[in-house]
């Protein structure tokens, strides 16, 4: 069994270290969205009753508090308005260079999101990213009767389209 965490601190951390989230349906509602990624969907939750498609995806409407929501699926590809390299200082368990950045995904939806796949100086603006959706170590969880399980993980970031 995995040690908690990022690989990167070999066990030397505890997994408050570990930034991405519990995606187990036994601690996330909105579990569905890391299921779809894995078939590489990127979703997010639509209303029922107003049409508000929020993302992050939610279990309440913002709009409206409505919980009668739906999974639908969003653009996987986007275009980069502007963006940050970060090449020293990096945070553990990330490799240099790491770059963000407000991507436009043409639905007139806007937002920040990692740049995987890319070295330093490559990227532009206008540049085209598609969606890349990778393995995350997996966590360990107590399942009801104090079983222990790891739980399977995966998140995204968008890289450049070649
Ligand atoms: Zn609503």
């Amino acid at each position: 069994m995995p040690v908690p965490g990022v690989p990167i601190l070999e066990g030397k951390y505890p997994s408050t270290m570990d930034l991405y989230p519990f995606e187990a349906k036994e601690f996330n509602r909105i579990h569905p969205f890391y299921e779809n990624l894995k078939q590489k969907r990127f979703t997010t939750t639509k209303c029922k009753k107003c049409g508000h498609v929020p993302f992050p995806p939610r279990v309440v409407c913002p709009q409206c508090n409505s919980e009668d929501l739906e999974w639908v699926d969003l653009p996987t590809q986007g275009k980069v308005l502007r963006f940050t390299e970060e090449i020293a200082g990096v945070p553990l368990g990330f490799e240099s260079p790491l770059i963000h950045a407000l991507i436009d995904l043409g639905d007139g939806r806007k937002f920040i999101c990692r740049i995987s796949n890319c070295k330093e100086g490559q990227l532009k603006e206008g540049d085209t990213v598609k969606l890349a959706v990778y393995e995350v170590p997996p966590m360990i969880i107590e399942k009801r009767g104090g079983v222990m399980e790891e739980a399977e993980r995966t998140f995204f970031a968008f890289e450049p389209v070649k």
